[in-house]
């Protein structure tokens, strides 16, 4: 007898898997200074002052903190630029998108994503019991008119990752605003902006371009990769104030939690801070890139803090022989390898390492 009968999409889905951290790949390996790139993480510790806040914070955790995060949500509307009741904060920007599948899709409701993108998409999809129509990319980036025309009376939610994980392409407001005006009102269509603040501005900000003009247009965002609190857990979505207090009804209870709520506030503070450290990651992008066409390689625009390297069938071999010598990266078997940029020290044992183990492809 089977102990418990879980439900049928939940049977089917296969488990989520994390990138791999360094500790696991020494131990797996034998090896030791392994080196993590396969998250997307901020290679820096948080900044002191963010460290003092949530020390702060602590000194209240006997307490719920506040369920609505009330605060922050006042802090980031000023911040942003728009009303408090255009932002939601979440359990990470994950768990936003999970709070909008929960809020709109329904058993049998379709959700469009072009595909390959972030690895939710069609998780949520499937547990709120959905139908995923995925819209292949073209050359690692979105073909928009292909979105447009997947969208049927069944379709609920659209998710757009921009810039796209993992092919690090990003689209225009320019591009969404033309897709947006196809797209009936009663459709969500969500831009998933985790790597904003390393997007060149050119692309435009959704916030101020989209949100005013479309009532369906909901942007997420994260504290989790450029500001560094990836393991704290908050995000937040910036929308029309209908469509945030439907998906604030399925926030679980407390699900931001006190020390996420405090960093936050600090994090914002330290503007530019946080500027001065993505510039620096930007700096160290465009040296990788520059450093892996000199040597060879066709990288196109990559728009976020990783580089993609399609490398189809190859890439299962790569991953493992760049992790057996203590480069740990994100495969997506068959496709390619995702590699997130680090310190510059990292980024050279990376360029180093890849040279050692594969010959460039174009
Ligand atoms: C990393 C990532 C997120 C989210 O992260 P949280 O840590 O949950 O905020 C969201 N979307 C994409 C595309 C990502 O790559």
């Amino acid at each position: 007898m089977p102990i418990g009968r879980p439900r049928s999409v939940v049977a089917a889905l296969p488990a989520y898997r994390p990138g791999k951290d360094a500790a696991q790949a020494e131990a797996e390996h034998g090896i030791t200074d392994a080196i993590k790139l396969a998250s997307n993480e901020n290679p820096l510790p948080p900044l002191p002052s963010v460290l003092a806040a949530i020390n702060d914070a602590a000194t209240g955790l006997n307490r719920y903190a506040d369920h609505r995060a009330t605060a922050v949500r006042r802090r980031l509307g000023d911040w942003l630029g728009v009303e408090t009741q255009r932002v939601a904060v979440g359990c990470g920007s994950v768990g936003l998108l999970q709070q909008l599948a929960l809020a709109y899709v329904d058993p049998g409701d379709e959700v469009v994503y072009p595909w390959r993108s972030f690895e939710v998409y069609p998780v949520y999809t499937q547990l709120a019991g959905g139908v995923a129509v995925t819209v292949p990319l073209v050359d690692g980036a979105f073909d928009l008119d292909a979105v447009a025309a997947a969208i049927t009376n069944k379709t609920k939610l659209v998710f757009l990752a921009t810039p796209n994980n993992p092919t690090g392409r990003a689209v225009s407001t320019a591009e969404l605003a033309d897709l947006l005006a196809r797209v009936p009102e009663d459709v969500i269509v969500v831009v998933d902006e985790a790597y904003r603040e390393f997007l060149d501005p050119a692309f435009g900000d959704p916030v101020h371009d989209l949100v005013p003009r479309f009532p369906h247009v909901v942007v997420t965002r994260t504290f989790s990769k450029a500001h560094g609190l990836a393991g704290l857990r908050i995000g937040y979505a910036v929308g029309h104030p209908e469509v945030i207090s439907t998906i604030d009804k399925t926030l679980f209870p407390f699900a931001v939690n006190a020390l996420a709520q405090a960093a936050a506030l600090a994090v914002i503070e330290a503007d530019a801070e946080i500027a001065a450290r993505v510039a620096d990651i930007l700096a160290e992008r465009a040296r990788v890139i520059t450093e892996l066409r000199e040597l060879g390689w066709r990288v196109p625009d990559q728009q976020a803090n990783f580089v993609w390297f399609p490398l189809g069938a190859d890439t299962d071999d790569v991953y493992l022989a760049l992790e057996k010598r203590g480069v740990v990266t994100r495969p997506f078997s068959g496709e390619g390898i995702r590699v997130t940029i680090g310190t510059s020290a990292e980024n050279d044992r990376f360029l180093a390492t890849l040279t050692e183990v594969r010959s460039p492809t174009g």
